[in-house]
C-alpha cells in the first residue's frame, strides 16, 4: 500500500525518502559485501540517490553523532546494569570501554547505512504523488561541474 509507511518506517527499512517504497541499497544486509552500495536512482520512483557530487561526504558527521549517541546510551545501560565507579580498583569502566569499542566496531556497517539513509531523508522530502510526479532532477550532478570537487 503506497504512502502508508511512516518516515521512521522508511528510514528503518532503508527505503527511499521520496516514495518510502523503493529500497535504496543494492543489498538488503548491512553485513554483506558492498553493503553501502546504493542504486543510482530509487527503483520505485526514480529519485536520484546522489543529489549532487560528493553528496555523501556529510554522512561522516551523521555516523559520528550516531556513534556518540550509542556510546552514551551504552554507558548509561552499563552503569545501570553492571555499575561503574571511577575508583582505582574498579575495572568496570574499562570493561565498558572494551564493550563500547566492540559494539561500535560491529555496528559500523549498520551505522554507515543508517547515516546515509538519514542524510538523504533530510534533503529529499516525501511526495504523496510520487507515482505520477517525476522526481526533481539532480541539480549539480552533471559532468561539467563534477570537477568543482
Ligand atoms: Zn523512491
Amino acid at each position: 500500500m503506497p504512502g502508508k509507511r511512516s518516515y521512521l518506517g522508511a528510514v528503518l527499512t532503508s527505503r527511499c525518502p521520496r516514495c518510502r517504497e523503493g529500497k535504496i541499497f543494492l543489498s538488503n544486509h548491512a553485513y554483506s559485501k558492498n553493503s553501502v552500495k546504493m542504486h543510482d536512482a530509487c527503483p520505485a520512483c526514480g529519485q536520484p540517490t546522489e543529489i549532487e557530487v560528493g553528496f555523501y561526504y556529510g554522512t561522516g558527521y551523521v555516523s559520528y553523532a550516531l556513534s556518540i549517541g550509542l556510546l552514551v546510551a551504552s554507558f548509561i545501560a552499563w552503569k545501570l546494569l553492571i555499575g561503574v565507579t571511577f575508583s582505582v580498583d574498579d575495572n568496570r569502566i574499562f570493561y565498558w570501554m572494551g564493550f563500547a569499542f566492540l559494539l561500535l566496531l560491529l555496528l559500523q556497517p549498520v551505522l554507515m547505512r543508517f547515516s546515509r539513509i538519514l542524510w538523504l531523508s533530510w534533503f529529499v522530502s516525501y511526495d504523496p504523488n510520487w507515482q505520477t510526479r517525476k522526481p526533481r532532477e539532480a541539480e549539480r550532478i552533471n559532468k561539467d561541474q563534477a570537477n568543482n570537487w
